[in-house]
């Protein structure tokens, strides 16, 4: 099958892998001129985790990733006020579990597809017509292509899912914080192997040191902090962190310092995608398209690689049943989406608690983490998946 894949995030070429290794033709389209590599680290393990190995993923994402010791809290004079060793993470899940920044993540999974996958950069689809032979696919430069199927995996503000099945509006719950990410050179102090983070009332900041003298930054922050409405460019970004951060206190006057210098700054709503279909007839969304489950979650990322495999191993599996497959592939999932959808939205304002009181109940909370048995029970309900990935036969 000719498959449009439109959005070459981390869903999209993960799905293009698959959907090559069985033998279809997938074109993916990507609206930024080359893949985007921003974003701040990700802690991948569990689904994710297991699809990367099947993509034999597992070395390269070791040698790019970390293995992180410390969760650490910090206030405006760097004392140490909460926090944990993230060990535990690991030994809940036998050490499959590796933080790795976002960026590395999806340059290696679009490297594993090589030259087999037409990829148009710079390009986007203004129009989809669907048809009893196929979808028909207007692209944003003017031409036309008639395809099989056309999949959505554009990330929260999904192209195709606006065009398919209604505003955004509709679909997404804001959770009320906006969350910016940078990296830059020469940062100090590094506090190596440290995911270090210094809270405020309604404000985050975090940040961390990754090889070659680079460091990343964080700031998730209430959205009620921001004086206007949500920056459109590279400069109101900028002008809206300096605004939120400028009189946070701790080390924020020398990050947005280093802020001035970003050429890339990525910038978003924490938002979920909550939708009753993920499909409508030769068209399917997947990742954040379908159902974010937001940053605060965690598992974004593992998600959208899971979902981008089992929907290439039903469409495989259905053969020329596209419908069959959209079934099976949301039926499998969305139990599993939804469960971490509710996780994080019960865990939402641990990032930036609203007021001291909150910081400091947040901050005691996390070194329950410490205490072995209460780590376990925490990981196991909240952050362990144990999604079975089906077998596939290539
Ligand atoms: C630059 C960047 C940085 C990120 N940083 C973080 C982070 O620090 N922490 C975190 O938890 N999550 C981050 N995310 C989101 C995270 O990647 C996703 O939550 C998750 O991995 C699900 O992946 P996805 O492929 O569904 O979406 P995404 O990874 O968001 O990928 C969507 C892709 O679709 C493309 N696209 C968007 N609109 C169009 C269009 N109109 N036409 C064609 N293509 C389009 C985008 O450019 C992007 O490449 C980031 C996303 C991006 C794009």
């Amino acid at each position: 099958m000719d498959v449009a894949i439109v959005g070459a995030g981390i869903a999209g070429p993960t799905l293009a892998y698959w959907l090559w290794r069985y033998g279809h033709q997938p074109t993916l389209i990507e609206k930024a001129p080359r893949l985007r590599t921003g974003g701040y680290v990700v802690d991948f393990w569990g689904g994710g985790y297991a699809v990367a190995e099947r993509m034999g993923l597992t070395a390269e994402l070791h040698g790019a990733g970390y293995v992180v010791h410390d969760v650490r809290l910090v206030d405006r004079y760097e004392r140490k006020v909460g926090g944990f060793s993230a060990d535990l993470f690991r030994r809940n899940v036998d050490g499959r579990f590796v933080t790795v920044p976002r960026g590395d993540l999806a340059a290696m999974i679009y490297r594993s597809i090589g030259h087999h996958v037409e990829t148009l950069f710079g390009e986007s689809v203004s129009a989809i017509a669907q048809e009893d032979s196929g979808v028909r696919v207007t692209l944003e430069h003017g031409q036309s292509r008639l395809f099989d199927l056309v999949i959505g995996a554009g990330g929260i503000h999904s192209p195709v899912r606006g065009l398919v099945f209604g505003p955004e509006s509709r679909f997404e719950t804001d959770l009320g914080y906006r969350v910016a990410a940078f990296e830059a050179d020469g940062y100090q102090p590094r506090d190596e192997l440290v995911y270090l983070a210094y809270s405020a009332p309604g404000q985050m900041v975090a940040r961390f040191a990754m090889r070659g003298e680079k460091t990343l930054f964080l700031f998730v922050f209430r959205a009620d902090n921001m004086s206007g409405p949500d920056p459109q460019d590279l400069s109101e970004i900028k002008t809206t962190l300096r605004q939120v951060f400028g009189r946070a206190g701790w080390e924020c006057p020398e990050i947005l310092r280093k802020l001035d210098g970003a050429s890339e700054v990525y910038f978003d709503r924490v938002s979920q995608i909550v939708m009753d279909n993920w499909s409508k007839g030769r068209v399917a969304l997947i990742g954040d398209a379908a159902a974010a489950v937001s940053l605060l979650a965690g598992e974004g990322t593992g998600l959208a690689m899971v979902q981008a495999y089992v929907l290439a191993g039903e469409l495989s599996r259905a053969g020329a049943d596209h419908r069959e497959a959209f079934r099976r592939y949301e039926r499998q999932l969305r139990p599993i989406v939804e469960a971490r959808q509710r996780s994080a939205r019960a865990f939402a304002s641990m990032f930036a608690p609203k007021t001291s009181l909150g910081l400091w109940t947040r901050n005691q909370a996390s070194k329950l983490l410490n205490i072995p048995h209460v780590a376990d029970w925490v990981i196991r309900r909240e952050f362990r998946d144990d999604i079975a990935l089906p077998e596939y036969v290539a």
